[in-house]
């Protein structure tokens, strides 16, 4: 039976689902596939891992950690899920074919040796979609001048202003050269501490999103 998940204070795409986790849920999928990139509200967790952290390598409690996982479970409604993977600043990239579906991680070092082009790639098929989640910006990202110009030397001046990198752009330009078509979501993680975890904004002692992609079978 499906559960009716409710709109937030956020607006769109935020969704609260039955139990309480706060997700982002991309518009523009395919029918069929359902995306979850979960924020940090709905769980249990105590500061400083408010409090749906999915984590038990930084600290939290573990009963808490364990009950953040069974409601994230009740909120994907028992969908088995293709990939999930733990998320603080990295950039979650869903992918969408008309039958497989991937979810990469992708930091500096994995956009620059072009993981996700490499996973579009081995997922095959037409019309593969990719949806980029919430994850650090240009706005929030400084990096080295060095990083900045390996950067802009392997996708363009565009990816950089300054010492500030957008690894989101990277990854688009990756894609694009795939043949994948890119929906950004546009959620910076750095600037929303309100709703994202955030490494490189709260330090080390913070929690970790979970971000899901599911295809049901049609
Ligand atoms: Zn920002």
């Amino acid at each position: 039976m499906r559960k009716t998940d409710t709109g937030t204070e956020y607006g769109a795409p935020f969704r609260r689902a039955e139990g309480g986790a706060v997700y982002v849920a991309p518009a523009n999928l395919p029918a069929g596939a359902r995306i979850y990139f979960f924020t940090r509200l709905g769980g249990v967790s105590q500061p400083p891992y408010d409090s749906l952290n999915v984590s038990r390598k930084v600290g939290d409690a573990p009963e808490a950690v364990e009950e953040n996982l069974a409601l994230i479970r009740a909120a994907m409604d028992g969908r088995p899920a293709a990939w999930v993977r733990q998320v603080a600043d990295c950039v979650p990239v869903a992918l969408v074919g008309e039958r497989e579906v991937g979810m990469i991680h992708s930091g500096w070092r994995g956009t620059l040796a072009g993981v996700s082009g490499k996973a579009a790639r081995t997922l095959g098929g037409s019309g593969l979609r990719a949806y980029i989640g919430p994850s650090i910006r240009r706005c929030c990202y400084e990096v080295s001048p060095e990083l900045a110009a390996k950067f802009a030397a392997q996708f363009g001046e565009e990816v950089v202003s300054g010492r500030n990198l957008s690894l989101q752009d990277a990854i688009r330009w990756d894609l694009e050269r795939a043949g994948v078509e890119v929906h950004d979501l546009e959620l910076c993680s750095g600037c929303r501490l309100d709703l994202f975890y955030s490494h490189r904004k709260e330090g080390p002692l913070t929690g970790r999103n979970l971000a899901s992609v599911v295809r049901e079978a049609r």
